[in-house]
């Protein structure tokens, strides 16, 4: 296993059309955003210890992990009950994080989903809103942030000048990827030649900052997922029309 995820489900605060974890069961996406100890929380972390798994990234089904009523309390049990040092990741929409500096800080790093700077295309990738402040963000955030943007046919025009306004903000990693199960070759960095590949996918040197071009299709991820329901699996459940066994974060 590379890496184990605790899944939020509940109300979210963005209503993005592409939301894989919408077409899980519902008995999957019951809400644990008010609970700690979370369902099969024990059981994760007995079996992060049994594999060794050092790195668990925060993330949602249907919902955001950023609005998790317990997440400082989770973080601390987590570093108290695994006797190693710890990754905690955050992967989030990124839309409390001005609001949430405190707890971003107890975070070893964190990843925002953020489709376009465009507040009519963001809208249409997001449901709703307006894009998250990222210079903002990186000006008062002590962590490491990274940025992945979905590209579909809503803003793939538009990602060399979004990949140029990451840069111009200071970001030093942008992911910017395929949704799930979309074969589409979007001709994402044409001029650019790739400097290395990470898990089978295209990583390029922007001015500086780190691109990686991700396709589920091509990358070999293992994670170990606890739902929202307390069930504990190497299975994103539903996804196994794309490929069993395997599961990146969402963001
Ligand atoms: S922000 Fe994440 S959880 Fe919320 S609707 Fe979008 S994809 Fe789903």
């Amino acid at each position: 296993m590379d890496f184990a995820n605790i899944l939020f489900a509940g109300p979210c605060n963005r209503a993005c059309p592409w939301c894989i974890g919408k077409a899980l069961p519902a008995r999957v996406n019951r809400s644990n955003l008010e609970l700690f100890p979370l369902p099969g929380l024990e059981h994760l972390v007995r079996q992060m210890r049994a594999h060794q798994i050092e790195r668990v990234v925060f993330t949602g089904t249907v919902s955001d992990p950023q609005l998790y009523r317990h997440q400082r309390r989770l973080i601390e049990w987590l570093r108290a009950a695994l006797p190693w040092p710890l990754q905690i990741s955050l992967h989030s929409n990124g839309a409390l994080t001005l609001r949430q500096l405190d707890i971003l800080g107890t975070y070893d790093k964190a990843c925002f989903s953020i489709p376009s700077f465009d507040p009519l295309i963001y809208r249409r990738l997001m449901g709703r809103s307006r894009p998250p402040r990222l210079g903002r963000i990186l000006e008062l955030t002590p962590i490491p942030i990274k940025v992945s943007c979905v590209v579909n046919e809503y803003n793939a025009s538009s990602i060399s000048e979004f990949v140029t306004q990451c840069h111009e903000l200071g970001l030093r990693r942008l992911v910017l990827r395929n949704l799930f199960g979309d074969q589409t070759d979007w001709r994402l960095m044409s001029g650019f030649e790739p400097v290395r590949f990470y898990r089978n996918n295209p990583v390029y040197d922007y001015h500086g900052m780190e691109v990686t071009v991700w396709r589920f299709d091509q990358a070999q991820v293992r994670s170990l997922n606890l739902f929202p329901d307390g069930v504990l699996s190497a299975d994103y459940l539903l996804m196994d029309r794309f490929r069993p066994s395997t599961v990146g974060p969402r963001y």
